[in-house]
């Protein structure tokens, strides 16, 4: 756009020139020759004088035509550019009224130059309200008038480039929110003012809002279920503590007169019902993981010692089994590190349990050791039925289980390894899987 009426003024100066030179030249060629070859035809004074005049009138004939047609093309010449001019001016504004958005020239006073349709609609005003020397700072809340201001000096100096976020205020006192992208306009070197456009972000602000509430919506939804869980959990767990120590007490009292499948029966009840209280100890955990209520503990601990204890309590369970269960160390001192005791063994004892659960013949390892890093891993490494590959990546996600349905041979609920994953990111420790299908697999838990 701005560069158009310099290519107009080009144009008139070459052609002024040009025509200029033409009529230098012919001039000077028209005296030249016609004065060195008039003498060669007659010395006769009295018709020299009337050649010279006749030879003079001729030279104004044929210059008078000459610039006629030389101006003639001029002024089409620069017609051709004016309606350029005026047809790119058109485009321009064309272009300007179709953008929803307002755009914008200011001088350096504020004062706008130039806006296009949107800023009308957007604003309330009418096009003469306006129009040049309408202050744009009309637009903006008083409030943001002086931040705007001294924003628009610096944009001006080139210190500042960044979208800025005002409050702007319709004609009819209501407002809105903007955001205002902006630029100096430069003649020149000279910075004579801004161009900038100015968005309208009401809908982004709405849904930035319903986002907001929506989060703390689910939050607060997140927050009662985990309240319910917990209280649930209590609920049941009590009166079910209550049943497990009648069926104890009772299987001893009547031990001399039960038969085997009334012994068994007691046996079963203990069963189901600490299935039950570790069901529940599972939801509790998880809940109270993501109420955030966990607060982890940090001490020196014995990972040997924790592990000893731990398979000590599944001996039976892996006997039961026929499965032969081991635990061992690698590493020449005693693995001591800082973590949160109740959190590792929580850990432990779910992956424990798993390869216990999972494994039909062959046995377990627990193992010690320390990785190339030198920090203390354990390996916990079963013969079971193993993990398709299919599944490896839903492995940690809470109630995931690579076989569902009434079909399912195993007890569990799908929680154990999605809270495994949970407390090890507390801690700062890390896990990884390997498994083969039918072959068996190899859990192992390093901290950093
Ligand atoms: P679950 O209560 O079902 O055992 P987990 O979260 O502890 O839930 O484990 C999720 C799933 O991962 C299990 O259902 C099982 O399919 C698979 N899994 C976990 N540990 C083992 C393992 N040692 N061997 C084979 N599969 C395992």
């Amino acid at each position: 756009m701005s560069n158009i009426p310099h290519k107009k003024e080009r144009s008139k100066h070459s052609g002024i020139i040009k025509i200029i030179l033409i009529y230098i030249i012919v001039g000077g060629l028209w005296i030249f020759f016609s004065d060195s070859i008039i003498p060669h035809f007659t010395n006769d004074i009295e018709i020299l004088t009337y050649i010279a005049t006749a030879k003079g009138l001729l030279f104004i004939l044929v210059t008078a035509a000459l610039l006629y047609f030389m101006i003639n093309n001029y002024v089409n010449e620069i017609k051709h550019v004016e309606e350029n001019f005026h047809e790119s001016e058109k485009r321009y504004k064309e272009l300007a009224d179709s953008l929803p958005q307002m755009i914008f020239e200011i001088d350096k006073e504020g004062l706008i130059k130039f806006t296009n349709l949107a800023s009308y609609k957007m604003f309330g005003y009418t096009l003469e309200e306006i129009t040049e020397g309408f202050s744009v700072f009309k637009t903006i809340v008083p409030g943001d008038r002086e931040r705007a201001r001294r924003n628009m000096i610096q944009i001006m100096r080139g210190e500042k480039k960044d979208v800025e976020e005002y409050t702007a205020l319709r004609k009819d006192g209501t407002t809105f929110p903007v955001i205002i992208f902006s630029n100096p306009i430069t003649t020149n070197k000279i910075t004579t003012g801004l161009r900038g456009i100015a968005i309208d972000i009401t809908e982004r602000k709405i849904m930035e809002d319903q986002l907001i509430r929506s989060k703390e919506k689910a939050e607060e939804s997140d927050k009662l279920k985990s309240e319910f869980l917990a209280q649930m959990s209590h609920e049941i767990r009590t009166p079910l503590n209550v049943i497990l120590s009648y069926n104890s007490f009772l299987k001893d009292e009547l031990a001399n007169y039960l038969d085997e499948d009334q012994k068994s029966s007691f046996i079963s009840v203990e069963t189901a019902g600490r299935r039950l209280i570790r069901t529940i100890d599972l939801i509790l955990n998880m809940a109270e993981l993501h109420a955030g209520k966990l607060e982890v503990r940090i001490n020196d601990i014995n990972l040997y010692d924790i592990l000893i204890e731990l398979t000590k309590e599944f001996e039976h369970s892996a006997k039961e089994k026929n499965l032969e269960l081991s635990c061992s160390k690698s590493c020449d001192v005693m693995p001591v590190i800082k973590s949160d005791e109740y959190i590792v063994t929580e850990v432990f004892q779910n992956l424990i349990d798993n390869a216990v659960k999972y494994t039909l013949r062959g046995k377990i390892e627990v193992n010690i050791y320390n990785n190339e890093k030198n920090n203390y891993c354990v390996a916990i490494k079963d013969t079971g039925i193993g993990i398709a590959d299919e599944y490896m990546d839903k492995i940690f996600l809470p109630f995931s289980q690579e076989d569902t349905g009434y079909s399912r041979k195993f007890d569990g609920n799908g929680l154990g390894l999605a809270l495994v994953k949970k407390y090890l990111d507390l801690i700062d420790a890390e896990i990884m899987v390997d498994s083969k299908k039918g072959k068996g697999s190899n859990f192992i838990v390093c901290f950093n």
